[in-house]
């Protein structure tokens, strides 16, 4: 699928390759004059649909032949799902980054972590100052979300301003970072503004997102309740958050033990960049595990029933250090991400069944979001006046109701992206104009892979319906010199299927002998035999595999 995007050089375009079709996985372009400026590249996390794979990134060949025209890739925030897919893609952009100072810390950590060596060149930018690049002019606005040092971008070009929220909310006690520059974004309107691609997630709730200052009042009384061990789970990047966590557990009389590999990474970088200056050390595990049960409060990764992160460890009972007992409690200070819920309630019965007392945001008041609910996006479109919405982070249902909120809100026009189009924003005529290849890779292991590949195809299918393999000896003259070994991983087993496997071994002799002096392998003829006989049996359609060897 390809667009001629030559014509249009003199137009501006903005063509969402991640985030407009999901939560997650963020990729914004925008094209003038020829030039590219790319906004966010983040990672979202993989479905059922991949078994054996945590993430996927969004798929850039849409992008890469131009990518000498790539004039920068600015970072909105430090969010996984705006910054994650960097040290896997940007090895192939090779584009100038720009970012301020908290986000290109945590990126330096993440790409020393994922093993980057390559010099990537990272531009700190400050909040408040205009910087050109290619035939952009930029500013980063300050706008409260969950981390530190969130910003918009004002995209300046001569077609026109574009106000690109990323994430938001309107919090007049956010505990870190600043508020939301209200003064600015408004300046922005009385200017004129051409368009507004603004965050969708929270559309569907009514009235305000609610403060981090009332979330960290109510963690400081729930702790100041335990008597026993209690972790704490959120998302490690939500720093507001692990601030509120520290010093709710230390107004506790408790010392903060930290659990999972993220959680070191983002304080280790909020600190570095001046943020949680006040706590005091943070405990390991081990250290943890030797304070008695009420002085010890553990914030652990796996808010979201991660199978691999500590709190399902610990659920399990499999984690190396921690450990928990009957009066305990653990407190889910985070939402059920949709899709996820599943992993969540599996983490939450193995703790209720070890008599933990799990309280989360719906028997407790642990968590708000860091995304706008409708009263700000109401507020947030007052401020901007923009002349067209383009509504994105979201899945399609998020973004239409977006769109017509908008229009609700007098905005004359809603453009309702999806993964791939081409958008002209261009004032006399926008709309849609057209589409390029979009889509996501699966990050399995140490490689990215086509997300509809035979591999995990087949994955999917060992999953669903196990495989069987047979080893076939043939003699000179074609006939079988040993009895013909079959195994059946995931489908037959060795004993109670004991009959059955040799009345498959019994039939592929018979059937070998019945061929004649056909010289021909036999491989179909067996394939399609056992895929026969274990449909007919067992109703199951394994991965079957033949291997002939020849004397
Ligand atoms: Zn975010
Ligand atoms: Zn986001």
């Amino acid at each position: 699928m390809g667009f001629n995007f030559t014509p249009h050089n003199d137009d501006l375009l903005f063509v969402p390759l991640g985030g407009a079709n999901e939560i997650g996985m963020n990729l914004n372009l925008y094209r003038y004059k020829g030039k590219w400026l790319m906004i966010d590249l983040g990672i979202g996390f993989a479905d059922n649909h991949l078994p054996g794979v945590d993430i996927v990134v969004p798929n850039i060949d849409a992008i890469t032949p131009y990518k000498q025209d790539i004039v920068g890739l600015v970072i909105t925030h430090a969010h996984e799902d705006h910054v994650g897919a960097v040290p896997y893609l940007w090895p192939e952009l090779g584009c100038p980054i720009y970012t301020t100072a908290f986000t290109a810390a945590v990126l330096k950590a993440k790409l020393v972590e994922e093993g980057i060596t390559a010099k990537v060149p990272i531009h700190e930018v400050k909040a408040g100052q205009s910087y050109d690049i290619g035939p952009f002019t930029l500013e980063m606005v300050p706008i409260t979300h969950s981390i530190p040092e969130m910003h918009a971008v004002a995209v300046k070009t001569d077609k026109g301003t574009v106000m690109h929220t990323g994430d938001w909310k309107l919090d007049a006690a956010p505990m870190v970072g600043g508020t939301t520059d209200e003064a600015t974004l408004k300046r922005y309107g009385d200017e004129g503004v051409l368009a507004m691609v603004c965050d969708s997630t929270n559309v569907f709730v009514e009235g305000e997102s609610g403060s981090e200052k009332d979330v960290r009042a109510s963690l400081t009384d729930m702790i100041r309740e335990c008597r026993e061990r209690v972790i704490v789970t959120t998302f490690s990047s939500n720093i507001a958050r692990l601030e509120s966590v520290i010093y709710a557990a230390q107004a506790a009389g408790r010392e903060v033990v930290l659990a999972g590999r993220s959680i070191w990474r983002m304080v280790g970088a909020a600190q570095e960049a001046g943020y949680l200056q006040d706590a005091r050390p943070f405990l390991t595990d081990t250290q943890g595990m030797e304070l008695p049960r009420h002085k010890a409060a553990f914030i652990a990764t796996g808010c979201q029933g991660e199978s691999r992160a500590a709190l399902s460890k610990i659920a399990r009972g499999e984690h190396p250090m921690i450990r928990l007992s009957p009066g305990d409690t653990v407190i889910f200070s985070s939402r059920n991400i949709p899709g996820n819920e599943l992993e969540i309630a599996f983490v939450h019965n193995r703790l209720v069944a070890q008599g933990v007392e799990v309280i989360n945001d719906y028997n407790g008041f642990t968590h708000v979001s860091g995304h706008p609910a409708r009263m700000e996006l109401e507020r947030m479109y007052q401020l901007v006046r923009p002349h067209i919405a383009v509504p994105v982070h979201g899945e399609a249902r998020h973004i239409h109701e977006h769109a017509n909120f908008a229009k609700a809100l007098q905005v004359p026009l809603a453009i309702e992206p999806s993964n791939g189009v081409v958008i002209n924003l261009t004032a006399e005529k926008p709309g849609i104009i057209g589409s390029v290849e979009s889509g996501y890779l699966a990050m399995d292991g140490t490689s990215l892979i086509d997300s509809n590949s035979t591999v995990i195809r087949q994955r999917r299918k060992l999953r669903d319906d196990g495989a069987c393999m047979v080893s076939l000896v043939l003699d000179k003259k074609g006939g079988l010199a040993a009895t013909p070994r079959i195994t059946g991983p995931g489908c037959l087993d060795e004993e109670e299927d004991r009959d059955f496997i040799a009345s498959l071994a019994e039939g592929i002799g018979e059937m070998i002998e019945a061929r004649g002096k056909r010289t021909k392998a036999p491989t179909e003829l067996v394939h399609n035999h056992l895929r026969k006989a274990i449909r007919d049996e067992l109703g199951k359609k394994p991965v079957i595999t033949v291997h002939i060897h020849h004397l």
